[in-house]
């Protein structure tokens, strides 16, 4: 009998406030916008979400402010069962994405860290031992490289695997790539650092790049092989990379092999874009089964 799946995430939490408007304004212009919502975001609470959606039990290690947003953002990840325990609460705003979409379909953001910026090494150690924890311990980029740093040393002093989602791009450190076991860029993001072949003579020990509606190819020991997308019908793919890394470390938390647990982070990222929005449109284990059902590629392994 295996032991229950447990994930870590350290990461960040957002609320998106999002404008659509026929055209994004040029500097100094005001347009009038005709639809605005609010939504859950933030690599890191989405892909806590997707984790705990596959059937892990997830630790959530973040930071809110002192507002209303941050409030709401504790009670959205714990409707999905996540320990917020390792939620601070700090003085000041939760962060937030404000997000202008025109209708030729670009966008704007501009990001206000917040709180995110004050997850911290002293703030992992407080919780090193629900790190400490789980199996795998997943992080991106959005919040301070020291504190995932310091995730990640605790996590490998106790034989947890790393994995490490670096969005959005940037340098990593020697010191962080060092602690990576997984890392998982989009190929925009494997290509700003410098393409696959470096990564792994850097001695990451296996890339995975997601390449959207081509799925994914996985890059180890055994050496480079591709892992089929599934066809679906595509309305909105955000969220589809933060299901992927969520789903990927819960079925690696479980003990899947890497091979059967990308072809339910594949399910686990097409699902995702059948659906409009980030959390709403994560998928539950029992649909990604089901998907892999359908697509004849045999019953997933539990
Ligand atoms: P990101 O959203 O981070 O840019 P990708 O676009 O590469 O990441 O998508 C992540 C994963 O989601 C892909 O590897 C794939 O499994 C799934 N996915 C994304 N877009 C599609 C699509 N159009 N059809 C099927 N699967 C998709």
């Amino acid at each position: 009998m295996s032991l229950e799946p447990r994930v870590c995430v350290v990461g960040s939490a957002n609320l998106d406030l999002v404008a659509r408007t026929e055209r994004i304004p040029s500097p100094g212009e005001t347009v009038l916008g005709y639809a605005y919502f609010e939504a859950a975001g933030g690599k890191g609470l989405n892909q806590a979400v997707a984790a705990a959606r596959s059937g892990a039990a997830v630790a959530f290690v973040a930071a809110v402010g002192s507002d209303t947003a941050a409030d709401s953002l504790v009670d959205i990840a714990e409707a999905d069962g996540i320990s917020t325990a390792s939620i601070k609460r700090v003085p000041g705003p939760t962060g937030r994405a404000m997000i202008t979409v025109g209708d030729d379909g670009q966008n704007s953001i501009v990001v206000i860290p917040g709180a995110n910026g004050l997850v911290d090494p002293a703030h992992v150690q407080v919780h090193g031992p629900t790190v400490a924890r789980a199996q795998v311990v997943l992080a991106q980029l959005e919040v301070p490289i020291t504190a995932v740093i310091a995730a990640f040393e605790v996590a490998r002093a106790v034989g947890a695997t790393t994995v490490l989602n670096p969005a959005p791009a940037v340098e990593l450190p020697d010191e962080l790539l060092a602690l990576v076991d997984l890392l998982i860029p989009n190929e925009h993001e494997a290509e700003r650092m410098g393409g696959v072949d470096r990564l792994r003579r850097l001695g990451i020990h296996t890339v995975i790049v997601t390449e959207g509606r081509r799925g994914c190819r996985v890059f180890d020991a055994s050496g480079e092989r591709r892992v089929e997308a599934f066809a679906v019908e595509v309305v909105d793919t955000t969220g589809a990379g933060d299901s992927f890394c969520g789903a990927l470390c819960a079925r690696l938390a479980a003990g899947d092999a890497i091979d059967a647990a990308l072809t339910g982070a594949n399910a686990a990222g097409a699902l995702a874009t059948t659906v409009v929005g980030a959390v709403p449109s994560i998928p539950h284990s029992a649909a990604i089964s089901d998907l892999i059902r359908l697509d004849g590629r045999g019953a997933p392994p539990t």
